[in-house]
């Protein structure tokens, strides 16, 4: 694909205006995907339409297919309590906060959920914006600024290298998870810098892996540096409660200086937050572009969000499912000899395929068995790394898991496809 499209690039019709929106940047690569996926006779994996709540099943096209492409982890998004709490915001506060909430925009429900985020860190205040990835781009672009620098792990996500690329502040990636050399970076760069922000995740969304957060802790104050993790798919899913990374490597939340999260992923909302030191949390609540000009999250998914964490907190047993699930899931996956990468099977298990056409026909044969499981292709990933990602839910049967290592086998071996037993 990657030679394809750069000969196409090559011998491609110059631009006849400047406002041709089909001569944009990745115009071609999609078309050219397109027309190969066509080629194939590969259906469209992105954008189906799931007819019900996607849990550990769900429902496409009339099917009832197993289901791995949901953040669902802990089943919360669909259980009856999470419902309630959201219907009782709505007929309470309406559909939307109707205003910034530093104008007329603030409800009880936002507070209450900023200061379970907060007791859920055991630091000083939280605060919750309109969307995990807007959360990402605004802090990080209102924090930081061109005389400082911003050193990130290299599979860092998007939201962070969007929000440090509009930051205007210097920006160094570092390979996945080797802390040595992120030292070694932040030694030799820091000098040069007005301020400097570390920028991990407790849980990489790509792999499956996590970082050894205590390495990071005393760089960061080794060298007068902030340490910000992101949390999206950390919280619910790592550590023996599900608290996130801090709880897996018994380090104290507060040598972490900002947390990041996101609600839409174990905690069945939609949003973002921030939680720290509470001379953060006031200048962003006061000045971050993405919080003060943009409306308040609509109540109802700031009261998901807090029965959900509520839950989270009473029902650790999920988390032991989750966590059991996924490390089962990735035993089997490995006994079949497919290539899980580094996941460390806490609720994500890459299959990584090595091609993109691969991992698309792969999706696509276990569709046909009853599988719903996404590809990564590129451009979103090097052709070579093109994959299949897992996500694992508490609700997930031991059934379920070992028929869709089955599919992934018969499948890979060519074999008429045989629905499995959802
Ligand atoms: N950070 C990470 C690590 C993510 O994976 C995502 C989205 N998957 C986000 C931030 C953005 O969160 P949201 O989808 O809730 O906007």
């Amino acid at each position: 694909l990657q030679r394809l499209s750069k000969r196409r690039e090559e011998k491609g019709p110059a631009p006849r205006t400047a406002r041709a929106f089909r001569e944009l940047p990745g115009q071609r690569d999609m078309e050219l995907i397109r027309e190969a996926a066509g080629a194939l006779g590969l259906e469209n994996p992105f954008f189906r339409p799931h007819e019900g709540i996607a849990g550990a099943t769900t429902r496409i096209g009339n099917r009832e297919v197993v289901n791995f492409g949901s953040y669902n982890y802990l089943g919360l998004n669909g259980d009856r309590r999470v419902l309630a709490a959201a219907h009782a915001a709505i007929e309470r506060y309406g559909v939307s906060a109707s205003a910034s909430r530093m104008v007329s925009g603030e409800r009880p429900v936002h507070a209450a959920l900023e200061e379970a985020l907060a007791a859920h860190y055991g630091v000083d205040a939280a605060l919750a914006l309109v969307s995990g990835h807007a959360t990402n781009v605004t802090v990080l672009g209102h924090l930081m600024g061109p005389r400082d620098l911003i050193l990130h792990d290299a599979a860092i996500h998007n939201s962070c290298a969007e929000g440090a690329r509009l930051s205007g502040a210097r920006r160094i990636a570092f390979a996945h998870n080797d802390w040595r050399a992120a030292e070694k970076e932040l030694a030799a760069a820091r000098r040069g810098a007005r301020r400097a922000l570390i920028v991990i995740e407790g849980h990489y969304s790509m792999d499956g892996d996590i970082p050894e957060l205590p390495r990071f802790v005393e760089m960061a104050r080794r060298h007068d540096a902030w340490l910000m993790v992101d949390e999206a798919h950390g919280m619910g899913v790592v550590g023996a409660t599900g608290r996130g990374i801090h709880e897996h490597w018994g380090v104290d939340a507060k040598d972490v200086d900002i947390w990041m999260g996101t609600l839409s992923k174990t905690l069945s909302g939609c949003g973002g937050y921030i939680a720290g030191n509470a001379d953060l949390i006031a200048w962003l609540k006061h000045s971050a572009p993405g919080f003060v000009y943009s409306v308040g999250m609509a109540p109802a998914l700031a009261a998901a969000a807090l029965e959900s964490l509520r839950i989270l907190h009473a029902e650790p047993e999920r988390v032991a499912r989750l966590q059991a699930n996924a490390s089962m899931f990735l035993r089997l996956a490995k006994e079949a000899g497919l290539d899980t990468g580094t996941s460390n099977g806490l609720a994500i298990v890459p299959v990584i395929v090595g091609s993109s056409v691969g991992a698309a026909r792969l999706s696509q044969a276990l569709f046909d068995r009853g599988v719903n499981v996404q590809p990564i292709l590129y451009p979103a990933v090097p052709d070579s790394s093109a994959r299949l990602r897992f996500f694992l839910s508490c609700e997930h049967s031991e059934a379920q898991l070992r028929g869709t290592i089955a599919a992934v086998r018969s499948a890979m071996a060519g074999a008429q496809p045989a629905e499995i037993d959802g």
